[in-house]
């Protein structure tokens, strides 16, 4: 990599001192768009992750613990415009390490920003209060940090979860421990180091790159770890609890999704339309909250697949840094995987439209071109499965119960989008739908950061982002005080 960079991505960040792994691993970084490695990060292992536990525990019983909320919220403003600042290169090592068209990694960068911002104006409102209870008694309620927080996240969208995840976390006054995805850690690097600039007290926050399988196992059934927090897939998820609950600790878990766009006959299409390609073409379709069922009602169908067709027909997959509407996939890995589905889908559904690769893509690049799939049946694997990758399944529907039935009709909960003008249906698809988020006639992807989100189902449970995040990073002590 040629961009001149402020911190070493071969290093683990722990105590506030930038070293190599315990033993000396690495782990090579590939850039999805052309298949070469630019760089290697170090391969952490459980010696490393039980010496970042130990540094965030320093930092708790030494000048992190003592700061004030306030003082912390300033960390977290100071660090929220250094990040504005470096912006255009934390885009692109995130559009070079995950692929991601340069133009969606600069919002990631913006995001990042605002998160810090919003958890740094935050961090000193977080109340307690007060209970009426029996006479010549006050009782009250104080927010306490966990202590030592565990971070980990996937390759999708560092730069956001990071932020939400540890912006939060420290708000509340934890020291964390993070584990980046090993497909894309370079970001985490970047902006960890960008902290102790901010001010940061050393061991606030600790960064252990590395496998899953090693630091992210050694992490989440570490006994001195307080509260875990992953996003990631059902799989891990699932590993990740049965993990802390040995230890007997919270964890919040931000899983998959099969999100579904409901579109009615009475919506304003032209408005929806850009809306449902985008909230699933979005990262090349790796986005958990992406809206992967298209669900049309009968009267308009054939309509919405033509012009949806029309779109996929146009979309165009290249280089991260090349403009095109969606870039390569994270890894081969994940190429094989989608490229599975897609040839599943060829064999046993029509497919209605499909964008190309352009022929500027490097062969070796983990290139996909997006496949519209039509009348599919809701429960083929296809409307059933997340693909994390660019193919939206089309499913008709006749009515309101219908379009509910199918919408519900899968293991996941995550987000869904709702398009009608009628103001009483909105409400009772609000209501009825099982999923952490509705959008009505928009569809943010996961949203701002201000919302709340989480899933239900297998798409999770608990909620980061916006305030909501903060009380889960924190736990209630009730003190009752006699006195006469
Ligand atoms: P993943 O579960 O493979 O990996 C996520 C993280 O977990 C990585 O850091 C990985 O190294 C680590 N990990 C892997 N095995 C582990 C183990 N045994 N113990 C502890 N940690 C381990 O997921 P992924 O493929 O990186 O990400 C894609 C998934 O993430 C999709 O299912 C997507 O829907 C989900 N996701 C959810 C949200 C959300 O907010 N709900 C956001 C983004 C992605």
């Amino acid at each position: 990599m040629n961009t001149k960079l402020w911190f070493d991505p071969a290093k683990l960040l722990v105590g506030g001192a930038w070293r190599e792994a315990e033993g000396g691993g690495a782990i090579p970084v590939e850039n999805p768009s052309t298949g070469e490695t630019i760089a290697s990060i170090a391969a952490g292992t459980a010696g490393d992750v039980e010496a970042a536990v130990s540094a965030a525990e320093a930092a708790l019983d030494g000048e992190w613990g003592a700061m004030t909320a306030t003082e912390r919220g300033r960390v977290l403003l100071r660090w929220a415009r250094l990040v504005e600042e470096r912006a255009e290169t934390l885009a692109f090592l995130e559009s070079t390490d995950v692929g991601k068209p340069i133009a969606q990694a600069r919002n990631d960068a913006t995001a990042l920003s605002r998160y810090f911002e919003f958890y740094g104006g935050a961090a000193d409102k977080v109340m307690g209060e007060t209970i009426p209870y029996q006479a010549g008694t006050t009782v009250l309620t104080l927010r306490e940090p966990h202590g030592v927080t565990a971070h980990i996240i996937p390759w999708n969208y560092p730069m956001q979860i990071l932020g939400r995840s540890i912006g939060a976390a420290l708000a509340m006054g934890n020291a964390c421990v993070l584990k980046p995805a090993e497909d894309a850690s370079l970001s985490a690097l970047a902006v960890a180091a960008l902290a102790e600039e901010a001010g940061l007290p050393a061991g606030a926050l600790n960064v252990v790159t590395g496998y899953g399988h090693e630091v992210g196992a050694a992490l989440s059934a570490h006994p001195r770890v307080h509260h875990v927090s992953f996003t990631g897939s059902v799989g891990t998820g699932r590993r990740i609890q049965s993990a802390a609950a040995e230890n007997v600790v919270p964890v919040t878990l931000e899983l998959g999704g099969k999100s579904p766009h409901i579109v009615f006959d009475d919506c304003h299409l032209e408005a929806a339309l850009p809306t449902l390609v985008g909230a699933c073409i979005q990262a090349a379709g790796q986005t958990c909250s992406a809206a992967s069922r298209v669900l049309v009602q009968r009267g308009i169908y054939e309509e919405v697949k033509a012009k949806m067709a029309a779109v996929y027909n146009g979309l165009v997959a290249g280089p991260a840094s090349g403009g095109f509407d969606l870039g390569p996939l994270v890894s081969g890995k994940q190429k094989a995987i989608v490229t599975r589905y897609i040839a599943k889908g060829r064999d046993e559904l029509t497919i209605a439209g499909e964008g190309r690769i352009d022929d500027s893509a490097p062969a070796k690049g983990h290139y996909v071109a997006p496949v519209l799939f039509a009348d599919v049946p809701a429960d083929h694997a296809l409307a059933q499965e997340e693909i994390f990758g660019p193919v939206q399944v089309m499913i008709p529907f006749e009515d309101e119960a219908d379009a509910i039935r199918i919408a519900n009709g899968t293991d996941y909960g995550l987000v869904a989008g709702v398009w009608t003008e009628n103001g009483a249906r909105q409400m009772r698809l609000a209501r009825r739908l099982h999923c952490g988020q509705v959008f009505i006639n928009n569809y943010g992807a996961g949203g701002g950061v201000e919302l709340p989100f989480g899933g239900t189902g297998k798409s999770g449970h608990g909620r980061e982002k916006g305030f909501e995040a903060l009380y889960g990073f924190s736990r209630l002590k009730t003190v009752s005080i006699k006195h006469g």
